[in-house]
């Protein structure tokens, strides 16, 4: 048995950055970016007014109540041509380029019109109600660092410095195996001795939200030869492989045999994890495959430490793990030392101070009491309780309910 960060940085030592590929904008959401993109112009490009109102001097107005002429008007997208002297004021709307001449934007709620005149009733300070020319990114800059996952603020940004098309990482496609004689389809109705498969659709989830391509390889009976055949298919199409079920020490436990009779190197076969003691990692020409344990709330515990964070690293990631946090435990809890525990519990924010307490559960094959976490309560090796009103660590599940 390996401690947790040791299998951690094997998985990570035997997973590389896949390749590149150019996608347009309308398809580079939830992809990783591959590129520093740059700021092909000032942003904004001209000194911008973000108010309705009119373009003036600041200085004209410093004894306000002032009278200003109205030379003319200069709506968004629209260029003046000349210039705004002293006494002269003129009408701007929001988004246009603000006239030379002029420093300051009064909004229109706070001015008078008489004929050509506008009545200003109070000072206006220099660069009032304007966005200065290169305020947000100034040309040349960097604005966006390889190694993020493009969302929709991203895209913005993108599309403000007219990218396109965008380079990123290349799809990463996964097969995922379950396998275990008990199994049956969701649509299936199961026999008194059957349950449903939700390892593969949860692992599609998984997949899905970490931005990688699942492809569903079905259910393997505990069969020595069916379950060979599946990892050496996937192994041919895919990226590398991710397995349910048959990795325990049971009688039908034979997925560590299939991987070694299809000549795959495991590099270990337990953690001392709960739950998922089990989890083993293997290569096989390169490509890696993860063997998760069974039960259910073993796999999302196992594929939120290992897989995910060799996924980031395969799309070429910035950071591969899930930030962490510090809360207070509401309730005492006993422990067994020998393994770290990630236990499912619920995170909440109160008077400036972060909670957590454990939800009920039955253990790893609860994946209902698991539906009801937000976290994971990190309980470290060695530990036999924890009081209430101690700080503990806590990971966030990343599709938990928002705190
Ligand atoms: P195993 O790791 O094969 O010993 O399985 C451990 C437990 O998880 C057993 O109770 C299995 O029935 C259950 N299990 C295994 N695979 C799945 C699956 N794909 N979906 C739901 N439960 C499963
Ligand atoms: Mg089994």
């Amino acid at each position: 048995m390996i401690p947790v960060e040791e299998a951690q940085a094997i998985v990570l030592r035997n997973v590389a950055p896949v390749g590149e590929e150019t996608v347009p904008l309308a398809e580079a959401v939830g992809r990783v970016l591959r590129q520093p993109i740059r700021a092909d112009m000032d942003l904004p490009p001209f000194d911008r007014a973000v108010m309705d109102g009119y373009a003036v001097r600041a200085e004209d107005t410093a004894k306000a109540p002032v009278r200003l002429r109205v030379v003319g008007e200069v709506l968004a997208g629209m260029a003046f041509s000349s210039s705004v002297a002293p006494g002269e004021a003129v009408k701007i709307m929001t988004g246009a380029a603000v006239p030379t001449g002029a420093d300051a934007v009064e909004r229109i709620e706070k001015t008078e019109r008489e004929g050509e005149w506008v009545i200003l009733r109070e000072p206006v300070r220099v660069g009032q109600h304007i966005t200065r020319r290169g305020s947000q990114a100034r040309e040349g800059e960097i604005v966006l660092e390889p190694g993020i996952r493009i969302g929709p603020a991203e895209i913005a940004v993108l599309a403000a410095f007219g990218y396109a098309t965008v380079r990123v990482a290349r799809r990463v496609t996964l097969g995922v195996l379950s396998t275990g004689s008990e199994l049956v389809e969701v649509g299936a109705r199961p026999s008194p001795v059957q349950i449903r498969d939700s390892n593969s659709p949860t692992l599609h989830a998984c997949l899905t939200m970490a931005g990688v391509a699942a492809h569903p390889l079905g259910i393997a009976a505990d069969d020595l030869s069916r379950i060979e055949s599946s990892i050496r298919l996937a192994l041919e199409r895919f990226d590398g492989l991710l397995i349910t079920g048959g990795v325990s020490m049971g009688e039908a436990d034979l997925v560590k045999v299939a991987l070694h009779r299809t000549g795959a190197r495991l590099f270990f076969e337990r953690v001392r994890l709960h739950p998922g003691k089990p989890f083993c990692f293997a290569l096989f020409e390169g490509k890696p495959i993860f063997a998760l344990p069974g039960n259910p709330v073993s796999v999302l515990v196992t594929f939120l430490l290992f897989v995910l964070p060799a996924l980031r690293r395969m799309l070429g990631c910035r950071a591969e793990w899930l930030p962490l946090l510090e809360a207070t435990v509401t309730e005492d809890l006993q422990h067994s030392p020998e393994r770290r525990s990630y236990l499912p519990a619920f995170v909440w924010f109160a008077e400036g101070r972060t909670f957590v307490r454990r939800v009920p559960w039955e253990g790893s094959s609860d994946l209902v009491g698991f539906a009801r976490a937000n976290a994971l309560l990190i309980v470290p090796e060695g530990v036999t309780s924890v009081k209430a009103g101690e700080r503990a660590r806590v990971l966030l599940l990343p599709w938990g309910e928002s705190l």
